[in-house]
């Protein structure tokens, strides 16, 4: 059993907490939101009385935090104090890459061992323990780092030096974003042109345009019986979730003078959605966007 702060108990961090607990492991939990410290305890953690506290005494130390500015205040302010020298610090938030750097030096500086973990999987695999963890670290520490991972794991590569998960995420999830819209435009298009939807889905899955979005997770709705598009594209990865890691993605090309053209249209397709009322809608609903149904624009 090893002593493990969590510190960001919200939707992916609750999850994630959870399964430490039940794989025997004591866990300090801390959140801002009094609510998510009672959710995190009912599941087996501990609640503590800060961040600082719950670093106390800890082997290791995990945030799950919504942006760079509370990564970067949480490690500074908090966990950097008073966590024991030598201690394992993983940040899985989603954040620029910058941040992630700027805590490593600090934490390495500090006598500290630090990694950029950002997950893949949603809320359910957070919950199932069966999060993708892209690692930054120092290749010397990955061992440790993996075996603190495990329990909320199907998958953990180390994507190299620090800062490196965090680009690993944005870069897929680039792709994620400009696919999916790729492949909403194609089946408003085939709906237009008179073709079946669904015998268009079966065609592309079997041609060149196969991808992810398509085969996996596809907009329109039937296909794919378990997407969100059968949901009325409830749950899932909310527009303003990949709203908030295209601008990154646009952010860390800007700051390495990087083109990434495709990227910058899709964080504008996405802020459009957005602006239309589906912040909280899973990403897919871009399809709906794109046949004119959203926003009053509706056609037929
Ligand atoms: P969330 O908003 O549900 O949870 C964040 C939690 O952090 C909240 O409970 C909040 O109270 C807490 N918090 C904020 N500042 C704090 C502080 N100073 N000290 C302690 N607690 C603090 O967000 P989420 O959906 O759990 O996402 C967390 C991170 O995971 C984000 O970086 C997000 O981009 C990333 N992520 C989310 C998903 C997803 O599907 N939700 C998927 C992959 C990655």
């Amino acid at each position: 059993m090893t002593r493990i702060a969590f510190i960001g108990l919200g939707n992916m961090g609750s999850g994630m907490a959870a399964n430490l607990a039940a794989a025997g492991h004591e866990v300090m939990a801390f959140d801002l939101a009094p609510s998510a410290l009672e959710t995190a305890v009912a599941a087996g953690c501990v609640a503590a009385a800060s961040a600082g506290a719950a670093a106390e005494n800890a082997r290791a130390v995990i945030t799950m935090l919504p942006a760079g500015r509370h990564v970067r205040a949480v490690y500074q302010d908090e966990v950097l104090q008073r966590a024991p020298p030598g201690a394992l610090l993983i940040d899985a938030s989603t954040i620029d890459v910058e941040s992630a750097r700027a805590v490593a030096r600090q934490a390495k500086a500090a006598g500290f061992r630090f990694a950029d973990a950002p997950v893949s999987g949603g809320v359910a695999g957070a919950a199932a323990g069966t999060l993708a963890f892209m690692v930054g670290c120092d290749e010397a520490d990955f061992p440790a780092i993996e075996a603190i991972l495990t329990p909320m794991a199907r998958t953990i590569i180390r994507a190299g030096d620090h800062g490196a998960g965090q680009a690993a995420k944005i870069c897929n999830n680039m792709v994620l974003g400009a696919s999916m819209i790729a492949v909403c435009e194609a089946f408003a298009l085939a709906e237009k042109l008179g073709l079946d939807p669904v015998t268009f889905h079966e065609i592309a899955s079997q041609s060149s345009g196969q991808c992810w979005s398509l085969t996996s997770y596809c907009p329109w709705p039937g296909p794919v019986p378990t997407a969100p598009s059968n949901r009325g594209y409830e749950g899932g990865f909310a527009v303003a979730m990949m709203l908030k890691d295209l601008k990154l993605a646009q952010e860390a090309a800007a700051s390495v003078g990087a083109a990434a053209p495709l990227g910058a249209q899709a964080e504008g397709l996405y802020a459009l959605l957005e602006r239309l009322g589906a912040g909280g809608k899973d990403f897919s609903i871009m399809l709906e966007m794109l046949r004119g149904r959203l926003g009053g624009l509706a056609e037929d």
